[in-house]
């Protein structure tokens, strides 16, 4: 499998990150985790377009999460006709959301029924409400989900996917909680949405001060990672930002807790497992 970071940012707008968005390929088989500002543009830099998409999983409803769902919604309606079913996956209330973007597209998709023959019905999406716990297969990869904790966010779910003996966790945004510990036990690849707590401690703004009881810092990834036996903590959903030159220090705060491959990087960064 690749896991292509497709997205490292976060809600503060960054010329360099997009939104939250993870791509994983396994063969044929493309699955998007998150659909965070930018994500398409991501996609087709990543070798892939929403048409190629088998499912897209939704951790939860957070706008930097879900805000270019609409982008794929229609971009894979009007590249596949509408032939294929895009399939979309996520906790409780997904449905709506869902619902509540193609009523917010009804003029496009009027527009575009009647300018191009080949469009005779609105988005061809079904979708899929699931509870933790709860798991399924798409394509030879299959997943299972476990709630994870960003309360007062709920419900909140995070994903395992397994394909021919190789794993990742993609949980969200989560502090440690046995759903996390349960979804990254042994993987070979734990991708963590991460804020520089003591960074984040030191900007004197109510707003971000808010975020620290709800994300895990990268010390308490790393200190997950080591609990249960992961082999790679994969960093994303970077707060604040870093600049390149100081990845080695984001790197070097997690090596003091957790003894594996530690990634960091752009948008685009690549592991395979
Ligand atoms: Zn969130
Ligand atoms: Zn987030």
């Amino acid at each position: 499998m690749d896991i292509i970071l497709t997205g490292t940012g976060s809600p503060i707008p960054d010329p360099n990150r997009a939104g939250p968005s993870t791509l994983v390929k396994a063969g044929d088989t493309h699955i998007l985790v998150d659909a965070g500002r930018g994500v398409v543009m991501r996609m087709a830099g990543a070798g892939s377009m929403p048409m190629f998409l088998s499912g897209v999983l939704i951790t939860h409803l957070h706008s930097d999460h879900v805000c270019a769902l609409n982008d794929v919604i229609t971009t894979h309606w009007v590249l596949t006709q509408g032939n294929v079913p895009l399939r979309i996956y996520g906790p409780v209330g997904i449905a709506e959301f869902v619902e509540r973007q193609l009523h917010a597209l009804e003029p496009d998709i009027g527009y575009r029924i009647a300018h191009h023959e080949p469009l005779t019905a609105g988005p061809n999406v079904e979708v899929t409400e699931l509870e933790p716990g709860e798991g399924f297969e798409i394509n030879d990869i299959s997943i299972t989900t476990a709630a994870t904790e960003h309360s007062p966010v709920k419900p909140t779910i995070g994903f395992r996917l397994e394909h021919d003996g190789a794993t990742v966790a993609l949980v969200g945004d989560t502090i440690p909680c046995a759903g996390v510990d349960e979804l990254a036990a042994g993987v070979d690849a734990y991708v963590q949405t991460v804020i520089r707590r003591d960074i984040v401690e030191m900007i004197p703004n109510e707003m971000l001060q808010d975020i620290l009881d709800y994300h895990s810092g990268v010390i308490e990834a790393a200190q997950t990672a080591a609990r249960v036996g992961a082999k790679r903590l994969v960093l994303t959903h970077l707060v604040p930002a870093p600049q390149p030159e100081q990845y080695p220090e984001w790197i070097a705060r997690a090596a003091e807790h957790f003894d594996g491959e530690i990634v960091i990087g752009d948008d685009l960064t690549t592991v395979s497992v």
